[in-house]
């Protein structure tokens, strides 16, 4: 079965083509800039073949066609025809508490995706985009599965979730912490239990996706219990350029300040905060550390509030479980630095966590860092959240398709 997987911002287009036969990627690819001037596609094919073009694409389904066209013709295909995808997988930023699960496409699900769209109008708006776009390009014949980031995290109680202002505006407005990069979190836990040889029911988990967003999730046997990110992806962690959480009355006092009101004053703390705010330089940890290493006094700070914020959120989350078997890091920064995962593991040992010093030198996909006698194991696991869109569109796929057999087949019994 050959899956591809979609996900739309609402000027880009991200791809991949996984055949679910050995779960290999055939191609990958982004349209960027669509219905903006200086549009373009990189594609890139599993056996090594990359092109970069310069294209205009006038909206979604223009970007739908040149993708195809890819994919299907020249040094770059793949495939023959679009005939040989059999289903599609979008990942979908916010499911709010509609979506616990993945689900199949239905005109009541676009609905339903659309109605949230209040709660995260950067992103589902641009999703229901890619969806229609798809439908018109595919057909509507075509299965088409939508993947939350919210769902995974469906299982926080409500003393997680629930935010202390009044009552009402949770009920009213819907306002609560539902968390995101849920697909991240769910991929790396199971990765994480496999690599350690037991269910994951039997384990606890921190699971640290560190990247421009960032954020940390409690897996308590298998299920979200906690997680950093709040009712918007601006929560929790300082981020790449977004601020984590604040203090109420800071939002307040610097609107009096500056004057400033309304999205443009938002664009404060997330596109003007975090790394980038703090040292002034960036919003990119390489850059940060590089200044850091030069005596840049401002990115040090910016370096090590990051590092205490999570070192933080790890004790909680230690204490929220009552134990720690795992610590996962994953995400750009998670994967790749490792200045912070250092720091952050500094002195914990007393928790038990310790990492070995060469191993957090050491670069891959699957890292054991684990120091000697370390109770608890830590790893890098390389996040894949298209391919468990993949996963998750195939199981539904399947599952429907067996459904329709049996339906069929009930005249007959
Ligand atoms: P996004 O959230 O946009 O998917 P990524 O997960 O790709 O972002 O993470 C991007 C972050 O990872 C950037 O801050 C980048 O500096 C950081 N990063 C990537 N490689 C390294 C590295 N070798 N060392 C330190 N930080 C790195």
């Amino acid at each position: 079965m050959k899956i591809l997987v979609i996900n739309c911002g609402s000027s880009s287009l991200k791809y991949q083509l996984i055949d679910m036969d050995g779960e290999k990627v055939l191609c990958k690819g982004n349209c960027e800039r669509i219905g903006i001037p200086g549009g373009m596609i990189t594609h890139k094919t599993a056996d090594g073949y990359e092109i970069k073009v310069d294209c205009s694409f006038q909206n979604h389904t223009e970007a739908f066609t040149k993708l195809i066209s890819m994919m299907t013709a020249g040094d770059g295909a793949v495939i023959e025809n679009i005939a040989e995808i059999d289903a599609i997988g979008h990942r979908v930023a916010q499911g709010a508490d509609k979506f616990p699960h993945s689900c199949l496409l239905t005109e009541q699900v676009i609905q339903q995706i659309s109605d949230l769209s209040e709660l995260a109008p950067l992103h589902n708006p641009a999703h229901i985009q890619g969806i229609r776009a798809a439908q018109k390009v595919f057909g509507a014949d075509l299965p088409q599965a939508c993947v939350f980031d919210t769902s995974f995290h469906h299982s926080m109680p409500p003393k997680a979730y629930m935010f202390a202002i009044p009552y009402e505006y949770y009920k009213k407005y819907n306002i609560r912490r539902y968390g995101f990069h849920g697909t991240s979190h769910r991929y790396v836990s199971k990765t994480c239990a496999k690599l350690m040889g037991k269910p994951i029911d039997q384990l606890r988990i921190i699971t640290c996706h560190l990247g421009n967003g960032s954020s940390i999730t409690a897996v308590d046997h298998g299920r979200s219990i906690d997680t950093t990110m709040g009712m918007s992806p601006t929560g929790g962690l300082m981020m790449g350029t977004r601020s984590g959480d604040l203090d109420p009355s800071v939002v307040t006092y610097i609107a009096e300040k500056t004057g400033e009101h309304g999205n443009e004053f938002l664009r404060v703390f997330n596109e003007r905060s975090g790394l980038l705010g703090v040292s002034g330089i960036s919003s990119d940890n390489r850059d940060i550390e590089r200044a850091a290493s030069l005596g840049n006094e401002q990115a040090q700070l910016a370096h090590d509030m990051l590092c205490y914020q999570i070192k933080k959120y790890i004790g909680g989350y230690i204490a929220a479980m009552g134990g720690l078997d795992a610590l996962v890091f994953t995400g750009g920064i998670g994967e790749n630095s490792d200045e912070v995962r250092g720091d952050v593991c500094a002195n914990m040992e007393y928790l038990g966590i310790k990492i070995d010093e060469e191993k957090n030198k050491t670069k891959g996909d699957i890292v054991d860092l684990t120091a000697e006698g370390a109770a608890v194991k830590t790893f890098i696991i390389c996040t894949n959240e298209e391919l468990m869109i993949a996963r998750d569109t195939k199981a539904l796929v399947e599952v429907d398709a067996m459904m329709h057999t049996k339906k069929v087949a009930e005249p007959e019994a």
